[in-house]
């Protein structure tokens, strides 16, 4: 089948993948709500921390884009900046490190006022932090947002975070569902640069509908490209399946494997050399459910009985380690590594580069499954 007949039998046109918004809207419409008092999160590891607060949700998930994506849905806090505060207090001192995040996007006006997120960056700027990121959609990203900030906070290094997952215009219509991604991320690195800060992109291995040597390929060519226009710093991460995602529905049956962890070390080792130290890799682990509505833990990425600790200690290391030169060493260190997994991998890799699949009747037949029980 070629990406015509494809288009025409699942009637996807322009940037519309009706299917794919059907399916993933269907299943997050049965997510419960975030409970009331859980206002906010922290997950801290070394001198990094990750804060999360209670908002309504990301309007793109309502439509039922991005088939990876859980990031629930809850109510706005009338009072988000005194419960930042609160959050923000619980901290260990030796944090320096931390990342700003809500369910949705940062700078989105319809989760967090201007007045209220003026005061977030007050307070913020108060702690002196080395180091703040801020999550975001990219089309949150306004003039007048970067002067707020740029005004507010004085003294750290300020970055940008957005998730653009993958560069290729097919994987995000057919795999991903997330048609949000600016084409040309140039002008917004310049934007960005322009004030002085930081743009950190978040790149995905594990897509789904792909075989493995295609999610590890995509991963390389994105990191790539994002360097190629401009961007700073990037984000790997491995899916983690989470309930209610179409990822979700389809690992439960069985049209979704998790992602080998020793698929992310692939994908540095395929990556420009020079560029490593701007690389971080996150949700290498596996993550405790902090909402309480939800009945199962995330899935992170698998790992057998023999490399989990390494591959994890590998990952941790990897990422406090800020030298080049330091992160080379590790990679070459862990690169030796054999174990049941690794082997496996590089079967299934091997089995791939001769079977060839045809990438659209691979999706042909995801795309029926789905179909039939979006008819039931
Ligand atoms: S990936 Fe980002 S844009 Fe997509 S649903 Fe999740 S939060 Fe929204
Ligand atoms: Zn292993």
């Amino acid at each position: 089948m070629n990406e015509h007949e494809f288009k025409i039998k699942y009637s996807i046109g322009g940037n519309h993948n009706g299917l794919l918004n059907q399916i993933t809207k269907e299943l997050r419409q049965k997510r419960p709500r975030v409970p009331v008092d859980l206002t906010y999160t922290l997950f801290e590891v070394n001198d990094f921390a990750q804060l999360w607060l209670q908002t309504k949700g990301c309007s793109f998930s309502k439509t039922g884009s991005c088939t990876c994506c859980d990031y629930w849905e809850g109510e706005n806090l009338p009072n988000i900046a005194e419960v930042f505060k609160e959050a923000l207090d619980k901290l260990s001192p030796n944090v320096s490190s931390v990342l700003i995040e809500t369910s949705g996007s940062v700078f989105d006006d319809n989760e967090i006022p201007l007045k209220e997120l003026k005061k977030i960056f007050e307070l913020l700027d108060k702690k002196k932090y080395k180091k703040i990121v801020i999550e975001t959609h990219m089309n949150t990203i306004t003039r007048q947002k970067l002067d707020i900030l740029k005004e507010i906070i004085t003294g750290s290094e300020v970055c940008i975070e957005v998730g653009i997952e993958s560069l290729s215009r097919e994987v995000l219509l057919y795999s991903l569902n997330k048609m949000t991604v600016a084409k040309d991320i140039t002008q917004l690195c310049e934007m960005v640069h322009e004030k002085g800060f930081k743009l950190i992109g978040n790149i995905m291995v594990g897509v789904p509908f792909l075989p493995l040597s295609s999610q590890i390929e995509d991963a390389v060519y994105g990191i790539h490209k994002l360097f190629e226009q401009g961007i700073d710093y990037i984000i790997l991460f491995p899916v983690n399946i989470k309930q209610y995602t179409l990822v979700h529905w389809l690992y439960q049956n069985e049209l979704y494997e998790r992602v080998y962890g020793q698929a992310v070390i692939k994908v540095l080792n395929q990556i420009d050399r020079s560029l490593l130290d701007r690389i971080d890799v996150v949700w290498y682990g596996n993550r405790k459910q902090e909402n309480p509505a939800y009945g199962s833990d995330i899935l992170g990425p698998y790992y057998c009985e023999e490399c989990s600790e390494d591959i994890m200690d590998f990952l941790q290391k990897f990422n406090s380690q800020n030298d080049l030169e330091g992160r080379l060493n590790l990679l070459d260190g862990i690169n030796d590594y054999s174990c049941e997994c690794k082997k496996s991998m590089e079967n299934t890799l091997e089995n791939e580069a001769m079977q060839k699949p045809d990438i659209y009747d691979l999706l042909d037949r995801y795309y029926e499954k789905m179909e039939s029980y979006i008819s039931k």
